[in-house]
């Protein structure tokens, strides 16, 4: 395998962290997306039933998101003024309340 690319590597290899770095965001496994809501850009990341330990109360319903559940991490592309971070911003929603407010 490395043979093959070995030359060229060295000098892709700085472009390729790069890319890695930014890209790749293991947080809770899962794959993730962004969509638009109400002129806002939300990074939204799908979590599988076995990555949530942990129960979570859905602002769509109300109601309580169980742990073991597979729903839909939401969080601001951009931070609002007075956070520290977006992620801090964090909203867990089951997956239908969600597309709900499409
Ligand atoms: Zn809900």
């Amino acid at each position: 395998m490395a043979s093959r690319a070995g030359r060229r590597q060295a000098r892709q290899q700085h472009r390729a962290d790069r890319a890695a770095s930014a890209g790749s965001n293991s947080w809770l496994g899962g794959h993730q997306q962004v969509e638009r809501r109400s002129g806002t850009e939300w990074v939204v990341r799908s979590v599988t039933g076995t990555a949530s330990a942990k129960q979570y109360r859905c602002p769509g319903c109300s109601q309580t998101i169980r742990p073991a559940v597979a729903h839909v991490v939401v969080w601001p592309v951009e931070k609002a003024l007075l956070s520290d971070s977006a992620l801090d911003e964090r909203r867990h929603w089951h997956r239908p309340c969600w597309q709900r407010l499409a």
